[in-house]
């Protein structure tokens, strides 16, 4: 990367002529911007927030002219530490958060027209009154464009897929040529006319995503939701093919939730209770949503009789117990995970996936290799049990007998890893991406010829190697 030439004082002016003073934060205005939701603790040498793509274009430029390393970032909510600067202080943070006067909805042609710097509550609010939702669910409120540069999952991946297969164009401003904008893709479900090269883009970064053209879906006229407790591991499987061949058409969501995962939650995150009081949360519940966009006028179905049918059917088979009903509560305590983990101590987070017909025996495998190895650690784990992805997260717990020691989490990494990738053929970032916090198992489980062709297209892209926080091609985010 090439070293800037430029004093702070020059840069802060030159700023200022493109974005105003009120698109320009120093100090400790920047803190915010610094710190990551999981990982990433930086200083960053100046942060920009561009208004229009015309401030990114001119901000580009700049940076590409005076050899200014930038770091794109959006709501800051991504998890490997990619959206927040390194130590070094020469990184101009640029976020897209002000980017956000353009969304613009078809309705007949159910798609969206969104600035990068919209988040998804944003854009969801916007599309409400249309009967329309971008239905990427998961417990954080991200932008538009750090949902593409990342591939967002989340909970509902089985029945909408990612973002990644929502997604119908973009618009890019590039390292190279020098803030020249690229448009990729039209609003269109089908256009076969060569590479589809807005993909390279998704999940990957070399270049500042400023707007994207997104396929948006009806929101459902029904929803019907239990927590389901399985009769065993082996049960889990049974019960989602069950799920699949009899109810598949309005399956939604499958959501694992450990004992400890949900105990957490609710020990921790106020307002919330054990739906199985007075008995103890179980040692692994499910929850699944279904969803139907039939019209009460043409339709007799009652989802969730539905369910509660299907359910009774599963009972002493599949199943042993389940809490049916208040659908915002059991998704509220879903989605409070996350907070309940933080309140027992430092986690230490593996956001992996495996075929799905394994997820089970890998949960238990994994917690083998942490009670044998490391019985001090606590595992919190819980995931998206029907794409096959799991936050097998362990717990450093604040009153564990042994203190915090990173060459202790480096091995569990390494064993952890190396389990998902080597035993069982899955994938060490199932959706949170690579970034500094995964970048040496890039290195070494991603073929050599592929981190050439990566780095390759990250030399045409930035050939500076100016934009983002590490060296590695398009893997980066
Ligand atoms: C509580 C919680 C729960 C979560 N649950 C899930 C989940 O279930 N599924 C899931 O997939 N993720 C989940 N995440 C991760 C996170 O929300 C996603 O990665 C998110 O989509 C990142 O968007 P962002 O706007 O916050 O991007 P940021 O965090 O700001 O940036 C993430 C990366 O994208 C790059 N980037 C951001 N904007 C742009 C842009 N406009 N152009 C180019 N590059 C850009 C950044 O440089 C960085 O590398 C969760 C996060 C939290 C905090």
């Amino acid at each position: 990367m090439a070293a800037s030439d430029m004093d702070n004082t020059e840069l802060l002016s030159a700023l200022h002529a493109i974005v105003g003073e009120v698109g320009v934060l120093q100090g400790s205005d920047m803190a915010a911007y610094e710190e990551g939701a999981r990982y990433g603790q930086g200083r960053a040498r100046l942060v920009v927030r561009p208004a229009d793509v015309a401030q990114v274009q001119a901000v580009v430029r700049l940076c590409a002219a005076r050899g200014i390393a930038l770091l794109p970032q959006g709501a800051n909510t991504g998890m490997v530490g990619a959206s927040t600067p390194d130590m070094s202080g020469t990184q101009l943070v640029l976020s897209l958060s002000r980017l956000r006067s353009h969304c613009e909805v078809d309705v007949a042609n159910r798609s969206v027209v969104v600035d990068a710097g919209v988040t998804l509550q944003e854009l969801n609010d916007k599309l409400e009154p249309h009967g329309l939702w971008f239905p990427i669910d998961l417990g954080a409120n991200p932008s538009i464009g750090g949902m593409v540069a990342t591939n967002t999952g989340g909970t509902r991946l089985i029945r909408y897929g990612d973002v990644r297969s929502n997604l119908m164009a973009l618009q890019v401003v590039l390292m190279d040529p020098p803030g020249e904008v690229l448009e990729l893709g039209r609003a269109l479900r089908k256009n076969n006319t060569g590479v589809d090269w807005k993909q390279l883009f998704v999940g990957g970064s070399g270049a500042i995503v400023t707007r994207a053209t997104i396929q948006v879906h009806a929101r459902p006229t029904q929803r019907a939701t239990a927590l389901v407790v399985p009769a065993s591991d082996e049960a889990v499987m049974e019960l989602l093919q069950a799920f699949e061949r009899d109810l598949g058409d309005w399956l939604a969501a499958f959501e694992g939730i450990s004992g400890n995962a949900m105990q957490a939650a609710i020990d921790h995150v106020p307002n919330l209770r054990n739906p199985f009081a007075p008995d103890d949360a179980p040692e692994f519940a499910i929850l699944v949503e279904l969803e139907a966009n039939a019209a009460a006028k043409y339709s007799q179905l009652d989802l969730q009789e539905a369910l509660n049918s299907f359910l009774e059917d599963q009972f002493e088979s599949t199943i042993v117990n389940a809490a049916l009903g208040n659908a915002t509560e059991l998704w509220h305590l879903r989605h409070s995970i996350s907070e309940g983990a933080r309140a027992l101590g430092k986690p230490i987070a593996f956001d992996v996936s495996v075929p799905r017909s394994r997820i089970m025996e890998f949960c238990r495998k994994g917690r083998e290799l942490v009670a044998r190895d490391y019985p001090f650690l606590t595992v919190v784990d819980f995931g998206h049990i029907a794409d096959g992805g799991v936050h097998f997260n362990v717990i450093w717990r604040k009153d564990a007998t042994e203190p915090y020691d990173p060459a202790v989490v480096q091995r569990l990494r390494d064993a952890i890893y190396g389990m998902v990738v080597q035993d069982f053929g899955g994938s060490y970032s199932a959706e949170h991406g690579v970034g500094p916090h995964n970048l040496a198992y890039y290195q070494r489980f991603t073929p050599p010829l592929l981190q050439q062709w990566a780095d390759g297209w990250r030399d045409r892209l930035d050939p500076q190697h100016l934009c983002g926080t590490v060296d590695l091609g398009t893997a980066k985010n």
